[in-house]
């Protein structure tokens, strides 16, 4: 079960919004993470106190608490199981307090973490050459990084400056009262911490250079210039910061015989004058292996057969794209004198008038009903 808005605050049913508002003044002084280092109860007490204030200081939302109860916020729109965060939290402050916490003062953030900057290393970039079988059916490469690692023997010491905090405040008294600005640590660049002690092969930031082999999951349908990100490959930050990405940037090689267009993918099959007349089966490369298709006798130059689904997946998960054989009928440049007596026979006879049917469609037409 639980517990009741109006318990958590201590206050009654009845409660003014003054009432309201002060008792949750009184209580997010009392249970502050500040003054209370962690405390993991007081936070506790902190949080649910400024979930109840946020329900109860809002006219529409207390209305809707006080007909239905914790019932009023389940599914969706309420605070669900995860409560407010810290964030949410602090900006509730300034109505409150009056302005006089809020911005860069006293309660800035929470316990004593809060206040350092997380410093971050450096990412890294690389390059990964994919043939378009493995764009087409994804693949794990091994990528070997160099990449700075925090040098073994490097120690640590609390920053002199900042006494750890990561940054430094400074107190100035105004006409308003006191005005606190804060403002990142030069020495230590906001970490808290300074080298204390490295090792002779270490950088001044306490790294050194290390080979490592990263496994990559590269999915399937990637685009040539996209950027994979490995978090945490990238060069470690020193001290108790995180370490950088590894960005991977695909490169598409060129196939030998398939161009890729968007999903989709074009292959040029040459067909001699008397298969494109008779009909024929031929071998063509796709990005899952090689197969055997059929020509139809009577095929017409500048066909195009669509295998569906033998292209590349898209990148998103939906579907395939397609794989369009283009037929070209290859008109023999030199022939025998028995060849060219045929054709000079052939040259009135009615089955070599060219009839295009419909189903012959105009190259225009073809390629307009490629890219629908
Ligand atoms: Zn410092």
């Amino acid at each position: 079960m639980k517990e009741d808005y109006y318990d958590i605050l201590g206050v009654s049913k009845g409660a003014s919004d003054s009432e309201i508002k002060k008792a949750y003044r009184k209580m997010a002084l009392k249970y502050h993470p500040d003054k209370n280092p962690d405390d993991k109860e007081a936070e506790e007490k902190f949080k649910k106190a400024a979930e109840a204030y946020e329900v109860l200081s809002n006219p529409d939302k207390k209305a809707r608490y006080d007909q239905f109860g914790h019932q009023a916020f389940e599914g969706g729109g309420g605070f669900g199981g995860g409560g407010m965060n810290m964030d949410d939290i602090f900006s509730q402050f300034g109505d409150i307090f009056g302005g006089a916490f809020g911005g860069g003062g006293g309660f800035s953030g929470f316990g004593g973490g809060g206040r350092q900057r997380v410093v971050k290393g450096s990412n890294l970039r690389i390059r990964v050459k994919l043939s378009l079988e493995e764009v087409a059916n994804g693949v794990e490469k091994k990528i070997k990084v160099k990449r700075k690692i925090q040098a073994p023997g490097t120690t640590y010491k609390t920053c002199t400056t900042c006494n750890g905090a990561g940054q430094v405040t400074r107190v100035t008294n105004t006409i308003l009262g006191r005005m606190q600005t804060a403002s990142t640590c030069q020495t230590c660049g906001g970490a808290g911490q300074i080298i204390d002690k490295k090792p002779a092969d270490a950088d001044v930031h306490g790294l050194k250079l290390s080979e490592e082999t990263v496994s990559v999951k590269i999915p399937a349908g990637v685009v040539d210039g996209m950027q994979l990100k490995v978090t945490g490959k990238g060069n470690d930050a020193p001290g108790n910061g995180i370490a950088g990405d590894l960005l991977v940037v695909i490169a598409e090689e060129e196939h030998p015989t398939l161009k890729r267009e968007g999903d989709n993918l074009h292959y040029d099959m040459y067909v001699s004058l008397p298969d494109a007349v008779l009909g024929t089966s031929k071998e063509i490369d796709t990005v899952t292996g090689k197969v055997r298709i059929k020509i139809e006798e009577g095929v017409q130059s500048g066909k195009i057969l669509r295998l569906r689904g033998k292209g590349i997946p898209s990148i998103n998960g939906y579907g395939k794209g397609d794989l369009l054989v283009h037929v070209n009928v290859w008109t023999p440049k030199t022939l025998s004198k028995k060849q060219k007596e045929f054709f000079e026979n052939m040259r009135d006879d009615e089955h070599f008038e060219p009839k295009p049917e419909s189903s012959d469609k105009s190259f225009f037409e073809k390629v307009k009903d490629m890219f629908s």
